[in-house]
């Protein structure tokens, strides 16, 4: 069989600690999934997950100690940050127990869900589905995947991201309205899940808006930070 064009690479994270790389299979995402962020995204705080996806090469890796070059989208003028605790999975496996949830989390990273505002509003408003809002290029900046073996209480760490030394978002994991074994048992109800997808797993409140020249610093406890330069 010849190809008409060479394959497309697989895009791949660095691991923290080693040098391997976590190749992407798909990313998903988690909307509104801790209460203060559902209330001030207009919601009562309280609705069951939704999911919508990014494309996988929508990655932007940052390895440790490095920091990441975002380009601002074309199509915006109110570009939010949205930082998330971004769930690595490494088995592939359908309709999940909750129980059973774990099994399947290969690691964690620290992640930002950028987003362009107004096209979502425009969306939500007119019923119109969000890719073009959330699964542009560069829209998923990701620090290193630390594998979960080595990790400790990652269910009650502590979430943050400052823009420019500033903080902007501040809250605990723990705050999430459907942990992430609940996430994995729901989200895997309608995918079969498989090694390599990314499970971007909702942001806390004060999310905002970001300016070319600003330097966002995202950080899960026990994670390390994710630094991002829009460019
Ligand atoms: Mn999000």
């Amino acid at each position: 069989m010849d190809l008409t064009f060479s394959t497309p690479s697989v895009p791949v994270i660095p691991v923290a600690g080693s040098q391997d790389f976590f190749p992407v299979h798909r990313i998903y995402c988690v909307g509104r999934n801790y209460a203060e962020h559902s209330k001030e995204m207009g919601g009562t705080g309280r609705e069951a997950p939704f999911f919508f996806m990014k494309p996988a090469d929508a990655v932007l890796p940052v390895a440790p100690g490095t920091l990441g070059q975002m380009p601002y989208p074309s199509k915006t003028n109110n570009l939010h940050h949205e930082v998330e605790l971004v769930v690595a999975i490494g088995k592939a496996g359908s309709d999940i127990s909750v129980e059973e949830a774990g099994q399947y989390i290969w690691g964690y990273a620290v992640g930002l869900d950028m987003t362009r505002r107004d096209l979502q509003a425009e969306s939500k408003q007119q019923g119109r589905p969000w890719c073009t809002a959330k699964g542009f290029d560069y829209s998923a900046p990701i620090s290193a995947i630390y594998a979960a073996t080595g990790l400790q209480n990652i269910e009650s760490a502590e979430i943050k991201l400052t823009v420019n030394g500033s903080s902007r978002q501040q809250s605990e994991i723990n705050k999430m309205t459907w942990n992430v074994h609940e996430i994995i048992a729901q989200l895997s109800q309608f995918y079969a899940l498989q090694p390599g997808d990314l499970i971007f797993t909702g942001t806390p409140e004060g999310v905002g808006a970001v300016q070319r020249g600003d330097i966002l610093d995202a950080a899960i406890e026990g994670l390390g930070n994710l630094r991002v330069e829009i460019i």
